[in-house]
């Protein structure tokens, strides 16, 4: 069997290539074994993470607002998940009938060499290849690691996790754990994060990461340099033995949950096809091609900014690069995609912020404005949280900037543009921010520079 393209993995990174390539009448297979569209990012991860967030908010939001004494029933907010997934299942379904250039096949692809790939027991040729196969939740190493939820665990398409936890423990002090975490108080469990080293949120701004760290509930228990020693089963609970200070100490909770990073996944044959790094990451250009000129890999298995939204923009990237043939038409600049935290409350940056630009060397000025003072803000009566941006001192050119608070990941988008475009101060200042809406928040920062 021939075809232009292979895909490998339906996710974020695999389709809208996918249907970009067939719109300009290429044909193209694509593959992943869940026999859906959306990847890991529909099935587990960002979807059904965040419709269990917006509904936790909204029992907080109920419960501190209004006094509302409602008893929580966590199987419907399971339900109520499982139901959005499959809404979108079906969505995907309709919009890949609609590509009909696309085949698509249930099933695994092992990679043979640079032009062939075993799908299904039959040898296929293609001329290029999008590898989006994406990553997978890590196991620690520790006695009775095997006793732990993963995300999968929790959020996967019709789970059997579906009774609440009275008490539950999470480890690791990543996205992940903390978002879980901040869910999980949220709906009324007793949550204890036990993080490994003295930090948390490596890789992001450490005053951004200490300025949201103190806006999360402090009902959560989060206890650094705190190593697990072993989980084991204590009845119907599970008994945790860690390190603290140099001590042995325990917790007995409901749930233990490992939140402790992603590993990517790398389809079989290919290592030996396109370079992969130590880390066991596809090392790939900002084009997305890999040391393999006519196999590009996109998303988390590339592990250049593992979010569902940059391996679409990867995704379209490497689809416009195969249609220019060996030359680079579009390169993707990860530092103009955003990132949100999802914690409750959440966290959002775009571009170069502080350490960053410090570590530069760059001349740089700032501009905030506190969401205590917000509007909407004070509607949700959530008044932590700030604006901060970040321009160049001579020019005013707009750099990056963090948001802490309510809508944080909507805030970003508008910020992302402006990022993307090298707006100067000036230009954003030159805009009239729907009112109320948490959005006026950057137009209130900007004018005070200009
Ligand atoms: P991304 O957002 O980076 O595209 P996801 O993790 O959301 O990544 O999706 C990756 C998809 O790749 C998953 O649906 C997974 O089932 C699929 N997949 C993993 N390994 C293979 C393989 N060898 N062949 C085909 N599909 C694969």
């Amino acid at each position: 069997m021939k075809t232009d393209v292979l895909v490998v993995g339906a996710g974020g990174g695999g389709y809208p290539g996918a249907f970009r390539l067939s719109q300009a009448g290429m044909e193209v297979l694509m593959v992943d074994p869940k026999g859906e569209l959306g990847g890991n990012c529909l099935y587990s991860g960002c979807i059904p993470s965040k419709t269990v967030r917006e509904l936790a908010q909204l029992h907080w939001r109920n419960k501190r607002l209004l006094g509302s004494q409602d008893n929580l029933d966590f199987g419907k907010i399971q339900e109520r998940k499982d139901a959005v997934q499959l809404t979108r299942f079906v969505q995907h379904r309709e919009e890949l009938e609609a590509h009909k250039g696309v085949s698509f096949v249930k099933g695994e692809a092992k990679f043979l060499d640079n032009h062939r790939a075993m799908v299904q027991g039959q040898e296929v040729e293609f001329r290029y290849a999008i590898v989006a196969t994406g990553s997978t939740p890590s196991r620690p190493h520790f006695p009775g690691a095997e006793l732990c939820l993963t995300s999968d665990d929790l959020y996967s398409y019709r789970t059997t996790f579906r009774n609440l936890p009275q008490e539950m423990l999470i480890i690791g002090g990543g996205y992940v754990a903390l978002e879980t975490a901040t869910f999980f108080n949220a709906l009324g469990s007793k949550v204890h994060v036990l993080v490994r080293s003295d930090r948390v949120l490596r890789g992001v701004d450490p005053d951004l990461g200490a300025l949201l760290i103190r806006l999360l509930d402090s009902n959560i228990d989060i206890r650094y340099n705190s190593p697990i020693l072993e989980v084991s089963k204590l009845g119907e609970r599970y008994e945790v033995w860690f390190s603290s200070s140099g001590k042995k100490d325990r917790l007995v909770v409901d749930a233990v949950v490992a939140a402790t990073g992603r590993t990517p996944v790398v389809p079989e044959g290919l290592q030996k096809v396109v370079e992969v790094s130590p880390k066991g990451y596809i090392e790939v250009s900002d084009s997305m091609r890999t040391s393999s000129p006519n196999i590009f890999a996109t998303g988390d298995v590339n592990g250049l900014a593992p979010y569902f939204h940059a391996a679409v923009r990867m995704s379209v990237a490497a689809a416009n690069n195969v249609m220019s043939g060996n030359i680079d038409s579009d390169r993707v600049d990860v530092r103009g995609i955003p990132v949100t935290v999802f914690t409750i409350p959440p966290a959002s940056y775009v571009g170069l912020t502080r350490s960053q630009l410090r570590a530069m060397n760059v001349s740089f000025v700032e501009a905030s404005y506190q969401l205590g003072d917000d509007s909407m803000a004070q509607m949700y009566d959530e008044r932590g949280g700030e604006v901060r941006l970040f321009f160049e001192k001579s020019s005013l050119r707009f750099l990056g900037a963090w948001v802490v608070g309510v809508h944080s990941g909507f805030l970003i988008n508008e910020l992302t543009q402006a990022a993307v475009n090298g707006l100067t101060a000036r230009q954003m200042s030159n805009v009239a921010e729907q009112h109320p809406t948490t959005n006026e928040a950057i137009a209130y920062a900007v004018r005070k520079l200009v």
